[in-house]
């Protein structure tokens, strides 16, 4: 339906009020362009609106995962965990909405469906789940790396009597005490969802694909003397975090992952290894300096992380399914729990291996495995997002001569320049865009530079007096090559890795890796250059 009702002559339309949408939209106001945002929830937050299941928490440190642009911002906020859970990050996100008078430009409740390129006057056309149409020369997509859920196809999914939940679309508090649950996926998500759910559930049953690489967080309540030795150098600690290669400075106090120490472990002796284990505990497995280079040592150090978990888990089958096999360490991306495994010690939790025994059905009643049938009261999807692509191809994008971006990316594969433009969509902008480091580095410290970038970009046309700009297709096939390469040589797509960043969770998806590996800190060098350098490899009009 189109009503003919638009919001005429905005400079930028941002879509998605989450972090992204936020920094972007406080930076064109601040920079002086009118600019207004839709956001398909009814409130702020974009992950941190949706994600409302129970241990839903971030897994970058608090003091970090916050922006960095305001000093008055970063000195007044107050975490009250080193990991914050969703309800705080929710709330920070409204505080950073209200403080910076961000509302009263967003539509909530409102999806994007459509967007067209008109080439005469380079306008960009939105038009919205409601009937409305936008248009703005310039748009930025801020629609999340992880926020287009997948669900899985299984026969019989609406037979099932019970409650169904997805952990990306959790619908606030929920009462779970003394059911019979059950949850698909130990991804991220699951990881975090399980010991909570465990604590209130009748019984849990797990249905577990794949054994996951998880680590403990070592979360608890923020120390005051860190939290101000933080703000006490919190410019020069922002600064820093850029200078790194994943924009984690490691200042929330948690302990985080130590680089590996410079010793092989395929030179190493048994006694070598047992000395470490006891030292480093979880952290055994990535303290070697060729476990991302070699198979063989890889495998070396994924028994290291088998120990543990046949230390923690008592009951030695349930160890056994939970230790992962079949798969590089360092081809997913790693979890961080609290009292994961630990849960599976409870008597009402129950781990079903799909590797053996797989899911053949939903029933009415609950599940059908290979070998048995599960009565569940609740069934909870924990299985993912299409992710880094999924929310900008589910929007209709039409470039240059109508050709549309769903097409070309699943007949050519995902190509952008930077993760922040894409050849023949001119004037339309992705933040943390795939090709980006995104979702391999702190994603508030990315957001914020792409935020600057594509602002600083905006004001460098208008001083120009130029109406368009777009990558050059050469300029962009270089970098989708230099970031292949690069991914090429890892371990994340070793030929046994299957993950979310290779796209392979998702049925038909073309395996292809995502994010830029080559480093946070080399990323922004390369980003400033091309800026400085009139922008370099983009046509500008
Ligand atoms: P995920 O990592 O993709 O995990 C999905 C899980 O569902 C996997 O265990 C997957 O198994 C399983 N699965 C998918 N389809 C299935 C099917 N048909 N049958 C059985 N199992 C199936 O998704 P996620 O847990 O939502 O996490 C995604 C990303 O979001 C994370 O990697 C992280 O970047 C982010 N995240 C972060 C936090 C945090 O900050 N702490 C929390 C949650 C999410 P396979 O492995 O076999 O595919």
């Amino acid at each position: 339906m189109d009503t003919g009702d638009s919001r005429m002559m905005q400079d930028v339309i941002v879509v998605g009020a989450g972090l992204g949408g936020l920094c972007v939209l406080h930076h064109l106001l601040e920079a002086g362009f009118a600019a207004s945002c839709i956001e398909a929830g009814a409130g702020v937050g974009g992950t941190w609106y949706w994600n409302r299941y129970p241990g839903a928490r971030c897994d970058t440190p608090s003091l970090e995962y916050s922006f960095g642009f305001s000093d008055e911002l970063q000195q007044e906020w107050h975490w009250s965990e080193f990991f914050a859970a969703q309800p705080e990050i929710e709330r920070y996100l409204n505080h950073v909405t209200d403080r910076f008078d961000l509302r009263r430009h967003i539509t909530f409740d409102t999806k994007v469906v459509t967007a067209r390129l008109d080439e005469s006057d380079w306008k960009w056309t939105l038009t919205t789940d409601d009937g409305r149409r936008w248009i703005a020369p310039f748009v930025v997509m801020a629609t999340g790396c992880l926020s287009a859920p997948a669900l899985p196809d299984y026969s019989g999914m609406d037979t099932f009597v019970g409650l169904s939940l997805q952990t990306s679309s959790w619908p606030g508090e929920v009462d779970l005490a003394r059911k019979r649950i059950g949850v698909i996926g130990t991804g991220s998500s699951a990881v975090q969802a399980i010991p909570e759910l465990a604590k209130v559930a009748g019984h849990l049953h797990v249905f577990q694909r794949t054994a996951t690489f998880t680590y403990p967080s070592h979360n608890g309540p923020m120390d005051p003397a860190v939290e101000e030795a933080a703000k006490a150098r919190y410019p020069e600690l922002r600064r820093l975090e850029r200078t790194l290669s994943n924009g984690i400075a490691g200042f929330g106090g948690a302990p985080m992952f130590q680089p590996p120490r410079p010793v092989n472990i395929l030179e190493s002796t048994a006694e070598e290894r047992a000395a470490v284990l006891g030292e480093l505990g979880w952290g055994a497995c990535r303290a070697w300096s060729d476990i991302s280079t070699n198979a063989q040592a890889n495998e070396m150090a994924v028994e290291l992380y088998r120990e543990m978990v046949r230390r923690t888990v008592t009951d030695r089958l349930a160890a056994e399914a939970l230790s992962p096999y079949g798969y590089p360490l360092g081809c997913k991306r790693p979890v961080l729990d609290t009292g994961y495994f630990e849960a599976f010690n409870r008597p009402n939790v129950t781990i079903v291996d799909l590797r053996s025994d797989g899911i053949q059905a939903i029933t009415e009643s609950g599940i059908r495995t290979s070998s048995s049938d599960i009565d569940l009261d609740v069934i909870v999807f924990a299985t993912g997002f299409d992710a880094m692509t999924g929310a900008l191809d589910r929007v209709d994008i039409r470039g240059r001569g109508g050709r549309s971006l769903r097409d070309e990316w699943a007949s050519e594969g995902v190509k952008s320049l930077l993760g922040l433009q894409l050849a023949g969509y001119p004037n339309l902008f992705t933040v943390n865009g795939p090709g980006s480091p995104s979702v391999v580095a702190n994603m508030a410290t990315t957001i914020e530079h792409h935020a600057e970038w594509i602002t600083a970009c905006l004001l460098h046309l208008r001083e120009k007096g130029l109406s368009a700009i777009e990558p050059t297709t050469a300029a962009q096939d270089a970098w989708a090559d230099r970031v292949n390469e690069i991914a090429s040589k890892t371990m994340y797509t070793a030929p046994t890795c299957n993950s979310w960043y290779l796209g392979t969770n998702i049925p038909g998806k073309r395996r292809q890796f995502l994010p830029f590996v080559g480093g946070l800190s080399s990323y922004i060098a390369i980003c400033d250059d091309i800026a400085r350098e009139e922008y370099r490899g983009f046509h500008r009009t």
